[in-house]
C-alpha cells in the first residue's frame, strides 16, 4: 500500500532544498546529500527505503539487494572497530597545475558538500583487533577521480604500511583520472603501482575491493593489483566506458559486460562479496596472510 506513496523522486530533492534554505546554505552546483532524508529511493528497483534502515543495512536496498553508493566514512564505520581509525595525510594539498578555470572553487564546493578533504580517506584502523592500513575512495567527491592529492595519499598509505609491516586494504571507486590536472593525474598510476610493488616485495598482503564505479586510471593501476581482488555485486568495472568502446569498435557489447559478475566469470577478479560479509572476509584474509598463520597453535583462528 505504501508503494505508490513515495514514488516521486522529487520528494528527496524538495527535502534537500528545504533543509538548505532553513540552514541558510548557498545554492551549490553540486547536489547536496542529506543523509537525514526520511526516504531514499533505490536507483535500481525504484522502491523507497526508510533511510535509517538503509544505513543499518549498509546501504543495501531491502527490496532488491542493490548496493547503493556509500560514503567513505560510512564504510570505515562498517569495517573498523569503534574509535580505532587514525586518519593520515589529510593535509595533502590539491594544486591547480594547469590553472584550470574554476578548479579550486569546485574543489572547495566538493569539500563543503562531502566534509572530505579529497576523494580518498586513508589511515590505519583495526578489524576485530587486527591492525591494517586502509584507504577508501568516495564517489561523492569529484566522482572519485584521481589527481595528485589522491595518488599521493594512496602512495603514502602504502609506503607507510610497508615500513610498519601492515597489510593494505583499498576500497576503489573512481571515474578515472582527474582531467583538470592533465598529465599529473596520469603520473599517479605509475607512482601508486610502484608503491604496491614494493609493498608486495616486502612480503606484505594487499587487498582491493572494487565498488561502483571503478574505471579509468584507477582500474589501470592500484585497483587491479590486489593480491586478492574483490568486488561488490553488480558494480561497473572497466577502463573506458561501454559507450566509448562500442563507438570505437563499432560493435554491440555482450550483456553484463564490465559488471562484476562478468569479470568474475572471466577471471579478472577473485570474488564478489556482499557488504554484510566484507568485514569477516577481510579479517580472514588478514589472518591468513600473517606470518606463522599455518602453525598449529594459530590454526584455530582460521576456522
Ligand atoms: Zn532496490
Amino acid at each position: 500500500m505504501l508503494k505508490g506513496m513515495f514514488k516521486k523522486t522529487t520528494y528527496i530533492n524538495i527535502t534537500n532544498e528545504v533543509i538548505n534554505e532553513i540552514a541558510g546554505a548557498p545554492k551549490a552546483d553540486v547536489p547536496v546529500e542529506v543523509p537525514e532524508g526520511l526516504w531514499t529511493k533505490c536507483p535500481k528497483c525504484g522502491q523507497a527505503n526508510y533511510t535509517k534502515d538503509l544505513k543499518e543495512s549498509f546501504f543495501v536496498c531491502g527490496h532488491c539487494r542493490h548496493h547503493l553508493r556509500m560514503g567513505a566514512m560510512d564504510r570505515l564505520e562498517m569495517l573498523l572497530d569503534e574509535n580505532s581509525f587514525t586518519s593520515w595525510d589529510g593535509d595533502v594539498e590539491t594544486g591547480n597545475p594547469l590553472e584550470f578555470p574554476e578548479y579550486p572553487e569546485k574543489i572547495e564546493r566538493a569539500r563543503k558538500a562531502t566534509g572530505l578533504d579529497e576523494a580518498v580517506v586513508t589511515g590505519t584502523g583495526r578489524i576485530d583487533g587486527l591492525e591494517t592500513a586502509i584507504g577508501v575512495m568516495d564517489a561523492a567527491f569529484f566522482m572519485g577521480s584521481m589527481g595528485h592529492a589522491v595518488g599521493e595519499k594512496i602512495t603514502r598509505l602504502i609506503e607507510r604500511a610497508t615500513k610498519m609491516r601492515l597489510p593494505v586494504i583499498i576500497y576503489c571507486c573512481s571515474g578515472g583520472a582527474r582531467m583538470q590536472e592533465g598529465m599529473i593525474s596520469l603520473m599517479q598510476m605509475a607512482k601508486t603501482s610502484a608503491a604496491v610493488q614494493r609493498h608486495g616485495e616486502a612480503g606484505l598482503a594487499y587487498f582491493t575491493v572494487l565498488t561502483d564505479p571503478t574505471t579509468g586510471g584507477v582500474t589501470a593501476s592500484f585497483a587491479m593489483l590486489g593480491d586478492v581482488i574483490m568486488a561488490e555485486p553488480g558494480v561497473l568495472v572497466g577502463f573506458a566506458g561501454p559507450r566509448v568502446i562500442e563507438q570505437t569498435i563499432g560493435q554491440k557489447l555482450p550483456k553484463g559486460f564490465q559488471r562484476a559478475e562478468f569479470l568474475l566469470e572471466h577471471g579478472l577478479i577473485d570474488a564478489i562479496v556482499e557488504r554484510q560479509d566484507q568485514k569477516e572476509v577481510l579479517k580472514k584474509l588478514i589472518l591468513w596472510h600473517q606470518p606463522g598463520c599455518l602453525d598449529d597453535e594459530n590454526r584455530g583462528a582460521l576456522e
